[in-house]
């Protein structure tokens, strides 16, 4: 049995759904560090999405999986 395309639900922590990935993003707009700015950098490769700017500068490992960051998005939201 396989699931239906449309149905895919996706448990792979490196690979998030838009969908799941949009709801989220509604309720942690908020940096997680600073708690002040609107998170708007997005981490690389694992797709995190949960600091600011200013925050994300200095460092080097994603604060949700310790990844290694190999490239930050600033993200826009409009
Ligand atoms: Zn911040
Ligand atoms: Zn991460």
């Amino acid at each position: 049995m396989k699931n239906q395309g449309s149905d895919q639900i996706s448990q792979d922590c490196f690979h998030e759904d838009p969908i799941t990935e949009n709801q989220r993003l509604k309720s942690l707009l908020l940096c997680m560090r600073c708690k002040s700015n609107d998170a708007n950098v997005l981490f690389l490769p694992c797709a995190h999405h949960r600091m600011c700017t200013d925050c994300a500068r200095g460092i080097s490992k994603c604060p949700v999986c310790q990844q290694t960051i190999q490239t930050s998005v600033q993200t826009v939201l409009t």
